[in-house]
């Protein structure tokens, strides 16, 4: 599924809920994108200062593998918060986070419309990262992480350098379910 185009819904929400002072000369005063497929523990962040190697970065990044099968107003709710904060640095010129100045326009925000609500925290279910397996081999112990349940999956290791690359029942290996301690 293509991603829809964000700059549209920038522009209209800065028409509607920022007073157009996110854009200046036509030009947006703060880039947007989507993300890779690898930005999977928010939906959304907005970002400004410098990157490891130096380079200015003044952004609002939006998750594709989160929001692109969620309805529209997860993608509206999500790009606003965003604005919200980048109302607050870029025009406001204040850090407080989710202090009162983002309080306030997310109440306002809310109130003046039904399409969609602006949370403090994003709450869009995050898609699990974590393997459900671990798969022990009996005869090496190696254990690797997987997806799902593999039945009779055998070690490649171990029947290469004992049966030839054949497999073998004294190397299928085990799973079991995958906890992290935390
Ligand atoms: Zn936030
Ligand atoms: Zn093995």
């Amino acid at each position: 599924m293509p991603l829809i185009p964000l700059l549209p819904i920038f522009h209209r929400f800065n028409r509607q809920y920022f007073d157009g002072l996110l854009v200046r000369d036509s030009k947006p005063i703060v880039s947007i994108r989507w993300s890779d497929g690898r930005l999977r523990n928010t939906a959304g962040f907005y970002r400004h200062g410098k990157k490891s190697n130096g380079t200015k970065v003044c952004e609002i990044v939006l998750s594709s593998p989160i929001l692109e099968n969620l309805p529209s107003s997860a993608l509206e709710s999500t790009l606003c918060h965003e604005m919200i904060h980048a109302w607050i640095d870029l025009v406001l010129k204040v850090s407080e986070g989710h202090g009162p100045n983002f309080n306030a326009r997310m109440k306002l925000i809310n109130s003046s419309q039904n399409q969609f609500q602006v949370h403090i925290r994003h709450q869009f279910p995050v898609p699990l990262k974590k393997p459900k397996w671990l798969a022990i081999c009996p005869s090496c112990g190696l254990s690797s992480p997987y997806k799902r349940l593999v039945k009779r999956i055998a070690c490649k290791k171990c029947c290469d350098e004992l049966y030839g690359g054949r497999w073998h029942s004294s190397c299928v290996l085990n799973f079991e379910p995958f906890s992290i301690e935390k």
